[in-house]
């Protein structure tokens, strides 16, 4: 075999749990350390390791990764009252990428990897369609009340600096009924925007916006505003890029994503992109082909396959039953940080090697070997279905002949 291709800066590794922690060890063995020459900074956040840390690892990992730039992250189990059980927990941590999202003020993004013989639901979808959720505020941070009787509701701002009150007419009720408070503030929304822009950049896309300023001429609009604010400013970036930006009303903005051929980024305010993001999910096909990254208002980036650790299958492992676990969108997630820490270090052989194992996966799948997940969505219809190595083997095998 040829010499090994050095990656030129260290990559934070975060481990993780269950199925797709074995999936990572394979994608390592088998597709990067005979490969390539890298300084990987390993954090594992297996459930068992945050709690002998008290989860002080994965506050560690996030600040490498804002140290480093670029990091990779398996799926990781989130502890609910049932895993402080199994797993016998000091108590049930918070989500580990709640707290990475909330150190690098990062924004989620999930996009889809096409595959020709995995036909997407709607017919005219060719390019993934990227969603960009807001994730703060709106409904998730509300206060609302069931209302029982006659009287009024009143929306009241108090500034701190002792100014005047300010007490804005909700409704008369003559009878029961129901009334919500929510709020949004200027530095997450603009956070949003620039994480939008640094992810359409990357990923040379236009950026679509919808919100309801129709209806909502303050709340809605102010979104709208910053958004175009914020468009400005990166004016001349984004135009030497040719990546546009687009508002709409998210009615019109739905329906012309369904007759699109995709190939956007469409940013989403929080409740729009909780639904939407599985909308697009489904209709791409199988959660073990979407891709996630989370990207910060300052540019660092983690790449994660967006399913979690599908436990089902590890349970099947366990007993010693054969699984055909999908390890596509987490072998995207290796690529999606080696061409990131390649643009970065600038260093053209790795993105090629990067490119390369994307291209030979596609190949695979396209030529018939594929996890079972696939099988039942393939056309044309495929005889037998991978089981789990087999399908990185098959990866692995192909990326040796070629490099
Ligand atoms: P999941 O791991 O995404 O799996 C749900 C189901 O989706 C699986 O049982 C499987 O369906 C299918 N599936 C998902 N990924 C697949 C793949 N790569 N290949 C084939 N099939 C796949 O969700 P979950 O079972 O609800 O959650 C398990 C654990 O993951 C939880 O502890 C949760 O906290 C964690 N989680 C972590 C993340 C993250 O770290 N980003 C995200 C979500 C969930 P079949 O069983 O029908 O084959
Ligand atoms: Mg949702």
């Amino acid at each position: 075999m040829a010499d090994k291709i050095t990656v030129k800066s260290p990559i934070v590794e975060l481990d993780g749990d269950e199925m797709t922690r074995i999936i990572w060890q394979y994608i390592k063995d088998k597709l990067i350390y005979p490969f390539l020459d890298v300084d990987l900074k390993y954090f594992d956040l297996g459930l068992r390791h945050r709690d002998e840390t008290d989860d002080q690892v994965t506050t560690d990992a996030a600040n490498a990764i804002k140290h480093y730039g670029v990091g990779v992250k398996c799926a990781t189990i989130t502890p609910n009252a049932a895993r402080v059980k199994e797993y016998s927990l000091k108590q049930q941590w918070k989500s580990p990428n709640a707290t990475i999202r909330s150190i690098l003020d990062g924004t989620v993004f999930r996009k889809p990897i096409i595959i020709k013989n995995i036909p997407p639901a709607v017919r005219s979808w060719k390019k993934p369609i990227i969603i960009g959720r807001h994730a703060y505020g709106d409904i998730y941070k509300s206060t609302e009340a069931i209302v029982h009787e006659p009287g009024t509701a009143e929306l009241v701002f108090t500034p701190a600096a002792g100014g005047k009150r300010l007490t804005m007419h909700i409704h008369d009720f003559k009878g029961p009924g129901v009334i919500m408070g929510m709020h949004n503030t200027e530095l997450s929304i603009r956070s949003f925007v620039k994480a939008c822009i640094n992810n359409a950049l990357n990923e040379k896309v236009d950026i679509w916006f919808g919100a309801k300023d129709t209806i909502s001429k303050q709340y809605h609009g102010f979104f709208r505003d910053v958004f175009a604010e914020e468009i400005e400013k990166s004016k001349n970036t984004l135009e030497n890029v040719r990546v546009k930006y687009r508002y709409m009303l998210i009615d019109d903005a739905v329906a012309q994503v369904m007759k699109s051929d995709g190939g956007m980024l469409w940013a989403c305010m929080n409740y729009d992109g909780d639904v939407m993001s599985d909308m697009i999910a489904s209709g791409f096909g199988s959660l073990g082909l979407m891709t996630s990254v989370l990207v910060s208002p300052d540019g660092k980036f983690e790449f994660e396959a967006a399913h979690g650790t599908v436990m089902r299958h590890y349970y099947a492992h366990m007993k010693g039953e054969t699984t055909s676990t999908n390890s596509i969108a987490s072998i995207f997630a290796w690529t999606g940080a080696l061409s990131k820490r390649a643009e970065l270090d600038n260093t053209p052989d790795v993105m090629t090697f990067a490119q390369t194992i994307e291209r030979i996966v596609i190949e695979t799948v396209e030529q018939g070997t594929m996890t079972k997940d696939l099988m039942l969505i393939a056309e044309p219809r495929v005889s037998r279905y991978a089981l789990t190595e087999e399908f990185i083997d098959a990866v692995a095998g192909r990326l040796e002949k070629a490099v």
